[in-house]
């Protein structure tokens, strides 16, 4: 074949770019999950074409490429306190805010919106996540801000219609102007995070607010119209509602210190933030303030979860797509049986993880009037939490090595996802914080565990769920809990997740995962644990059509 002239080769054997999919349509684990846990496909489909656009891809690269920057002063020396973003940020923020992932589980007065919201909108996070999750932190915080708030319902009432609103305003200007507002959190401190009985930050009584002087070392979305922050009041550790504007329309006193130079999470702006003499209003009672929060914090870790989950799945989708495409030794990658075996682990390990992420948000639907739900929530979101929000960084490494060279360099998503994956871990508890709260929730309600735990049995009855359950009941209850927990709270996440396959219609693949999983003894890595070739192509044909 002549080539023009300066063309010094043919590309060929490269695959073409994954983009312009439908979201949905292309993964049938997400759909039997919606369906299983009682969601409607309506709209999920269109949601997925869109989100799974050339453009919006295109956008989530020029979000991270351009993170924000912080503007402390302005041209004269007056101090601003404003975050720059790239436009292509404001576009997720009002696509999100738009399709409502920042309220649809409340009803506009602020109560649980009820079934199948959680569902429906944990399938759309999930899509989401896969095209660009920074963007999501000021979203999910929004949503579960609303959850400490209704600690104060006269509060509630007030910023309600404004968090409601689908309207995305990125304006600097006191909340009540605003056509929509977003919400964020302040609890870590420089001497502790995980320890935030150990805060410094100081709240006076001012009549019928609060001054609050100290500061928070992590202060994520700093652009948000309010805060939830903590600080100590005359009677102890107090939840507080503190907007950037005071009430009569002046700046509050939030200085904003620096952003975080961050791994990855890039399109999302952390800071360090000071208070001084900042109005605040209170939100539940002095002294009750981790038992406020905390309602918020497990909404914000199930959407961990829920994010880590996306991100896996956007790696997974890579992978496959590029093995279909690329020829080694004169053969398909996904034809030769050492990368079916590995794609079609990592195909497994998603669908363990969707399953056992809309099986939460299904309990979330229902936990409120039902004990057995709202048991299965209590104990499952840090375990959840744990597993998924864990094991996404290794995943994304190996999916990122089926694309050999290319699944390295940044012109393709693969860094960034990986990137993306270990914050979910860090914040909203870290992993040993996730397993102690299970041993927490154990420890309150032994019973509604134990319950929990027989269900996961009827669910998958094989021996190794049997042996599971009863290492995760005796290990967990053992004198030295604390130093073996994490192995137990582990195989408590994969036999939930073995459960919610099964639970879905999937015995086979919940078979296959428990068997996996809990059953032999497994290598380090993706690709050790010996599926057939039946095995591996149902699992690759479920991950995307052939
Ligand atoms: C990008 C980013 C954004 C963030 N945004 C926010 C935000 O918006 N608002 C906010 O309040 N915070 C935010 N954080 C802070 C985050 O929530 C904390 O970093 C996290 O909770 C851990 O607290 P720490 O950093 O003080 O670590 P520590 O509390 O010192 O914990 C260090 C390690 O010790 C472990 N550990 C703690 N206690 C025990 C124990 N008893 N036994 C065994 N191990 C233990 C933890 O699991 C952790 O691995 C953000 C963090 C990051 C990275």
């Amino acid at each position: 074949m002549s080539l023009p002239r300066y063309v010094t080769h043919e590309v060929f054997n490269q695959s073409p770019p994954y983009e312009d999919v439908d979201l949905f349509a292309i993964d049938r684990p997400l759909q039997d999950a919606v369906r299983a846990n009682g969601g409607r496909d309506a709209g999920l489909s269109e949601f997925g074409r869109h989100w799974g656009s050339a453009d919006m891809m295109a956008q989530g690269r020029l979000a991270n490429e351009n993170p924000p920057r912080l503007k402390m002063f302005d041209a004269k020396g007056f101090r601003r306190d404003v975050i720059e973003f790239h436009p292509a940020y404001h576009h997720f923020m009002a696509e999100s805010i738009g399709a409502g992932l920042h309220v649809s589980t409340w009803s506009p007065d602020g109560n649980v919106a009820g079934p199948p919201n959680e569902v429906e909108r944990a399938a759309r996070y999930y899509m989401v996540a896969q095209i660009e999750n920074g963007h999501m932190c000021p979203i999910t915080m929004t949503r579960a801000s609303v959850g400490a708030l209704r600690a104060d319902p006269t509060l509630l009432a007030r910023l309600m219609p404004k968090i409601a609103s689908r309207s995305y305003d990125p304006r600097f200007l006191p909340w009540w102007e605003k056509t929509g507002i977003t919400l964020g959190m302040g609890m870590t401190e420089k001497q502790g995070g995980t320890d935030v009985r150990a805060n410094s930050t100081r709240a006076e009584p001012a009549g019928d607010h609060y001054r609050i002087t100290g500061h928070k070392w992590f202060m994520s979305a700093p652009m948000c119209d309010a805060f939830l922050v903590l600080a100590q009041a005359p009677d102890g550790l107090t939840c507080f509602a503190m907007p950037r504007f005071a009430p009569d329309g002046s700046v509050n006193g939030l200085r904003l210190q620096r952003l975080k130079d961050k791994l990855g999470n890039r399109s999302n702006a952390s800071c360090e933030v000071e208070f001084v003499d900042a109005f605040a209003w209170r939100v539940g009672e002095e002294g009750r303030g981790v038992r406020t929060i905390i309602e918020m914090v497990q909404l914000t870790r199930l959407d961990c979860a829920i994010a880590s989950a996306g991100l896996m799945r956007m790696a997974l989708a890579q992978a496959v797509h590029h093995t279909r495409h690329r020829t080694v030794f004169q053969k398909r990658l996904a034809d030769q049986p050492m990368m079916r075996a590995l794609t079609a682990d990592l195909a497994l390990e998603v669908e363990a993880a969707v399953a056992v992420v809309m099986r939460l948000a299904r309990a979330f639907d229902h936990a409120s009037g039902n004990a057995e739900e709202s048991g299965r929530a209590r104990l499952l979101t840090p375990a959840v939490k744990y597993w998924v929000c864990k094991t996404a960084p290794a995943f994304i490494y190996e999916a990122m090595e089926c694309l050999g060279g290319n699944g390295y360099v940044e012109d393709g998503m693969l860094p960034r996802l990986f990137r993306e994956a270990p914050v979910n871990a860090i914040w909203e508890g870290s992993g040993n914080v996730m397993c102690l709260d299970v041993l927490r929730a154990l420890a309150r309600d032994g019973e509604a565990a134990r319950a929990v735990l027989a269900s996961f049995v009827t669910a998958v009855p094989r021996p190794e769920a049997k042996t599971a359950a009863a290492f995760i009941a005796e290990t967990l209850t053992a004198p030295d809990a604390e130093a073996q927990a994490r192995a137990a709270v582990e195989q408590l996440a994969v036999l939930a997740a073995a459960a919610a396959l099964a639970e879905s219609g999937l015995p086979d693949v919940a078979t296959l995962f428990a068997g996996a999983r809990l059953g032999r003894r497994r290598g380090a890595t993706y690709g050790t644990d010996s599926l057939d070739a039946t095995a591996a192509a149902h699992l690759l044909a479920r991950a995307i059509p052939v």
